[in-house]
């Protein structure tokens, strides 16, 4: 756990597997102005379990990027690939609770299966085939060379919690993978434990993980980990509106500094995207500290169509083949 004379800890938790994009950036922003508001500390999780996708170049060049808009963390960078064993002992816990057990399902039968209906569980949710699976069927699957995951045994709870920002989020909660049937344990289990042993207070990230906090939520509860508060900052779109993806193009810090965009003058346009900072102002982190409040937000996504990111980030990226081509 982060020692700290300040109150409250909060964390950006990029994964390492490329660029930052303005709409991680945005998010950065947003949970670094919201612990320095509040006087806690706000620290950086690589979360890099997907050892193939996962790089600490990534790592590096994610880290200089928040350093450039004037984002530092308070204390060492921490890393997923090397807290496995903590994830292990979760899983232990939770198995000596027996919620847990094994699913030697493929993602297609999950597929057909979960396109039946199956009562309150939320689209895609597992739908349970090998929760109550007879030893003999385990043994089968074990034999034909099948891998398990590990699922949590959910009971179907509804779990709903107070967003700073969205206001009442509710969803079911359901039998989410908690090691992968590669070992890897799986985000949702890594994401709970962290938070809990880095004593995370507060969680600010992209709007896309609002539907997964519920089960987050719960898998805490099961493991005793004080809940932490949570503010899902609307997404950025890009000019075809869809969530921005590095398929934009000019919508890192990289490719914005090629274009003759600085970091700063970007910060001050997410600053101002997010309702904290007048067009053309250019406010330091020390202002827009002052000027931070949840209520200030604009609650929809920013899209960059019209925007100058718009305009650069429509040109395709270096190197890359339109179908005009
Ligand atoms: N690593 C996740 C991502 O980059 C974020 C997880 C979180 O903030 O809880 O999308």
């Amino acid at each position: 756990m982060l020692v700290t004379t300040r109150s409250g800890v909060g964390r950006f938790a990029p994964s390492p597997t490329g660029e930052l994009h303005l709409g991680n950036l945005r998010t950065a922003l947003v949970s670094w102005l919201s612990s320095r508001a509040g006087g806690g500390a706000w620290i950086v999780r690589m979360e890099d379990l997907d050892r193939v996708t996962s790089s600490q170049e990534h790592e590096r060049a994610q880290l200089a990027d928040l350093a450039a808009i004037g984002l530092e963390p308070d204390g060492p960078v921490v890393r997923q690939s090397d807290r496995f064993e903590r994830y292990e002992a979760a899983i232990a816990r939770l198995d000596a609770l027996g919620l847990v057990y094994p699913c030697y399902c493929t993602r297609r039968e999950i597929r057909e299966a979960a396109a039946a209906p199956h009562g309150d569980a939320p689209e895609g949710a597992y739908p349970g085939t090998c929760r109550e699976l007879s030893t003999a069927a385990r043994q089968r699957a074990e034999a034909a060379g099948r891998r398990p995951a590990l699922r949590f045994r959910s009971d179907g709870r509804t779990v709903t919690f107070q967003d700073r920002l969205l206001g009442a989020v509710a969803g079911v909660v359901d039998d989410v993978v908690v090691r992968r049937n590669d070992g890897v344990p799986a985000y949702n289990l890594a994401v709970v434990v962290d938070d809990a042993a880095q004593g995370v207070t507060e969680v600010v990230r992209g709007d896309d993980l609002a539907s997964s906090t519920p089960r987050q939520l719960e898998l805490g509860r099961r493991l005793g980990a004080p809940p932490p508060t949570y503010l899902h900052v609307p997404l950025v779109l890009g000019v075809d509106g869809a969530r921005l993806a590095k398929r934009h193009g000019a919508v890192t810090l990289a490719r914005l500094a090629e274009a003759g965009v600085d970091a700063l003058a970007v910060r001050a346009r997410l600053a101002e995207s997010l309702g904290l900072a007048e067009p053309g102002e250019r406010p330091g982190l020390d202002e827009l500290v002052a000027r931070f409040r949840v209520s200030a937000l604009t609650r929809s996504p920013w899209s960059l169509a019209g925007t100058e990111f718009g305009a650069a980030s429509a040109e395709p990226p270096r190197g890359s083949i339109s179908a005009d081509d």
